[in-house]
């Protein structure tokens, strides 16, 4: 393996230092001519978008290595305390215009490329997306350590390197077929793959208690098979700041030893084979949002991350100024737990200091809890993460010990606490008991460390009182709520340049790291002129959607861009009631047919996609596209109304759709959503919302205010309170609409020549367990959609209420997520960045 030090003999003329890099736009042109012609070996035949892209990004990644390097010695020289933020997803989506954005050199390479003939959209949208995440938990990491870079706190992102991520989506017969998407196959020029810094991690073998030389017991975790972890660094560059952060992903390499046994025994074929298992870890993302699998491979993926990157942060703290002492590490560094994901960080932790570095017990316990942050994502019950102790114990034996130990003193505290209430210590115990015994990783992640947060204020609420209660009740200080957020670079001045350019020109571009700014409009609203050059650009990103549209997946597509744009798009999944959309659509389409001729035209938008082992969620995407089919193809319709399904949903088809879109549909069952950041993506773009009281929703509501909201369905305690005499078949008795919509599907008018086939997705509409509540919001969600056509009806007064969302999103920008994590969780003073 290469080492990390290369020994220059004196004399030593410097070998890194370069002339500064030109930022005019000749010098963009003579990067990117040399990247072309000798790095890419292309020439003026190839024309290529793709290769013209990868020219260029060389050219602008040139640009921030010097930034990346000043980051990396300013971090180290000042000795600071740093943060690590430890998750299985980083959906980054495209790197190009963002970096660009972020050096502030958009508007000159976008010239400079003009001059050689290339448009620049091309090259940008030739890009792969980095699809290493689900959804919302994936984006918000992403969004996370920009908003770090933008503010310049020295925080580092610990992921996977997922040689295949998000499947693509393509939709054959009505139905998700899944593709994979082996992103790197043409490289990635983001990417640096530092060798030098890789670990082994240990995976099955069996533990021992040896004793030292000095007479010490040690626990010697021993015949294990080793897997290392190899790191690629991609640079995260702050806005306009010279800050660039590190995303540092871990990829599975079999390691040397890894194949030795069997190749010395003559099975070479053997050996070489076996690299699969090692390599594998690293191979694919697990394709669940919101949902738990229980995959050995998966609880491989866990660790994994959780190993390299503590032993990745240990190697940094030997090696520097503070060597063997550990006194000072937990006042140095700080790990943010995405989920309980990568909790298993907890227990590696404590065995690295105490195995591998020698603390007694309490010492590392301390560290531990003392340096650990705990955020949750779900209050579904399936998303819980339990590992079956046995798969622990062999995988893991090592990690098994250690928790049963941390388990054991855990339940002393609650015992000291609780005297004699069992049942409070089986509730609250990280191992549950039954036919097989499990690791309830929540439990361990909230008992390890010193911070929990939900991340909307309900969502909080909920885990204090409901999910987590009894540890709240234990220690309330640990537990805290820090809303999500979206980067208003990427989601605004980024993806919406004419909005940008609008709200710059009005206010100033200060809003661009300070969103608060956007309030700043909220006069303007009352200003004609203002309102018209709004409408314009909001048109204008509507008939980019169609254009998109129809490059993409449908030539044929004829669209109104008067009509009203309805959005929604998201991961597919029965809590955030896609089928409830449905539902009105059908109605809607039912008005028509019956010669309700008064309706505003309407365009629904549906994308998402579903868990290739969801069955619901796939019918869902059947169902859509079906009733779509009928809807669209029904001359009586006409452009009254259309509903389209977006394949693929991903980061750079939200670019796409946030723009155009007029009406956000947040419409889950309350108390289901933790946050939702779609919902703050298209507020910032001047969608308004249609939704529930739930997760985000509310504080969005609170910010713009109920008279430019759309409010309905049952709040989460009504919910919670209708569930035992919940009965949907009454519901729809009583309600004609709905029972002509039900009729609709269950007479198989948009399957008829595949009877039965939506079956499930009726009964569980009728079923009085459904857990969504699906029926019970119906009336309310259908009364109001119609308080959205009148209000739409009144132009003048929609963009009025479009502009006073946007100014009110300030709240929902990762600037002031992050703010509220370095204040009350990390601590870290902000490092600005010393040219050297
Ligand atoms: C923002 C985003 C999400 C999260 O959307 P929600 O509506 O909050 O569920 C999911 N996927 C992608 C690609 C996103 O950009």
């Amino acid at each position: 393996m290469p080492s990390n030090k290369f020994v220059i003999s004196k004399p030593k003329p410097s070998i890194t230092k370069l002339p500064e890099q030109g930022r005019k736009k000749s010098d963009f042109i003579d990067d990117f001519k040399q990247y072309y012609v000798h790095l890419l070996g292309r020439d003026e035949n190839c024309r290529s978008p793709y290769y013209a892209g990868e020219a260029l990004s060389q050219a602008i990644r040139d640009r921030l290595m010097e930034r990346w390097k000043n980051t990396h010695h300013t971090y180290k020289s000042n000795d600071c305390r740093r943060g690590y933020y430890l998750s299985m997803e980083f959906l980054m989506g495209r790197s190009l215009s963002n970096a660009m954005l972020n050096l502030g050199v958009t508007d000159t390479v976008t010239q400079a490329m003009y001059d050689l003939g290339i448009a620049i959209e091309e090259l940008i949208s030739s890009e792969q997306d980095a699809g290493l995440g689900n959804g919302g938990l994936g984006r918000l990491a992403a969004c996370f350590i920009d908003s770090c870079a933008t503010l310049q706190l020295p925080v580092i992102g610990y992921g996977l390197r997922y040689e295949y991520g998000m499947f693509t989506q393509t939709i054959v017969n009505g139905e998700q077929v899944e593709k994979p998407d082996h992103w790197l196959r043409h490289g990635n020029v983001w990417e640096i793959e530092r060798l030098e810094y890789s670990h082994s991690i240990k995976f099955g073998g069996h533990t021992e208690i040896q004793t030292d030389e000095n007479g010490i017991q040690r626990h010697c975790w021993m015949s294990t098979s080793n897997v290392l972890a190899v790191p690629f660094d991609t640079p995260i560059p702050g806005y306009q700041n010279g800050t660039v952060n590190s995303l540092r992903l871990w990829k599975a390499v079999a390691t040397e030893e890894f194949n030795l046994d069997e190749f010395n025994a003559g099975d070479y074929a053997e050996a070489v084979a076996a690299k699969n298992t090692a390599e594998n870890i690293t191979m694919v993302l697990y394709p669940n949002d919101a949902n738990e699998n229980g995959k050995e491979l998966r609880l491989r993926q866990q660790y994994f991350l959780a190993s390299a990157s503590l032993q990745d942060v240990l190697a940094h703290w030997v090696g520097g100024v503070h060597g063997h002492d550990f006194s000072r590490f937990a006042e140095k560094n700080c790990f943010q737990l995405n989920d309980t994901h990568p909790s298993i960080a907890i227990a590696e932790l404590m065995r690295l200091l105490m195995d591998v570095h020698g603390l007694a017990w309490d010492q590392a316990w301390a560290i531990t809890k003392n340096t650990m942050a705990y955020t949750n994502h779900t209050l579904l019950p399936e998303a819980l993460e339990k590992w079956p102790v046995s798969l622990m114990q062999r995988l893991l034996p090592r990690l098994m010990e250690i928790i049963f130990e941390i388990n054991a003193r855990f339940m002393a505290e609650v015992a000291m606490h609780w005297p004699a209430d069992n049942e409070r210590l089986s509730r609250m115990s990280i191992i549950e008991e039954g036919d097989q015994q499990r690791v309830r990783m929540a439990h361990l992640a909230i008992a390890g460390s010193f911070s929990v947060n939900g991340v909307a204020q309900l969502h909080s609420q909920l885990l204090q009182h409901d999910l987590f209660k009894d540890f709240y009740d234990l220690w309330p200080h640990k537990f805290n709520n820090k809303t999500n957020g979206v980067t208003p670079r990427r989601w605004l001045a980024g993806c919406n340049p004419e909005l940008a350019g609008l709200i710059t020109e009005t206010i100033g571009d200060k809003w661009i790291t300070d969103l608060s700014e956007l309030k700043k409009l909220q006069p303007y609203a009352d200003n004609a002129q203002f309102r018209q050059r709004w409408r314009t650009i909001k048109q204008a990103a509507k008939q980019r959607l169609i254009d998109y549209k129809k490059r993409k997946h449908d030539s044929e597509l004829h669209l109104n861009v008067e009509a009203l744009f309805d959005v929604q798009v998201k991961r597919i999944h029965e809590y955030k009631r896609q089928l409830l959309n449905v539902l009105h659509v059908i109605h809607l389409y039912n008005c028509i047919k019956k010669g309700d001729a008064d309706r505003v035209p309407r365009c629904v938008l549906i994308g998402g996609k579903a868990a290739p082992g969801y069955r619901m969620a796939k019918k869902t995407i059947k169902l859509i596209n079906n009733v779509s089919n009928i809807i669209n193809s029904d001359p009586e319709v006409g452009d009254k109304l259309t509903l389209l399904f977006l394949p693929d949903y991903r980061v750079s088809a939200m670019e796409k759709i946030c723009p155009g879109a007029d009406l956000s549909e947040q419409i889950s069952t309350a108390g289901k959503e933790a946050s939702g950041t779609g919902n703050m993506k298209l507020m910032m773009n001047g969608a308004i919302t249609i939704g529930t009281l739930d997760g985000a929703n509310i504080e969005i509501r609170e910010q713009v205010g109920d008279e430019n909201f759309f409010l309905f369905g049952l709040t989460e305690q009504q919910i919670e309170a209708k569930k035992a005499h919940y009965d949907p078949v009454e519901i729809i008795n009583q309600d004609e609409d709905l029972q002509q919509v039900m009729h609709l599907l269950e007479s198989g008018y948009f399957n008829q020549f595949e009877p039965g086939i939506f079956d499930d997705l009726i009964n569980s509409i009728k079923s009085p367990h459904d857990p969504w509540m699906t029926v019970a919001d119906f009336r309310s969600y259908i009364d109001t959609q119609k308080r959205v056509e009148d209000a739409y009806r009144d132009q003048d007064h929609w963009t009025k209420m479009s502009i006073l969302n946007c100014a009110s999103s300030g709240k929902f920008s990762t600037d002031r997520t992050i703010s509220e994590y370095n204040r009350e969780i990390w601590k870290l003073d902000p490092q600005p960045v010393k040219p050297r």
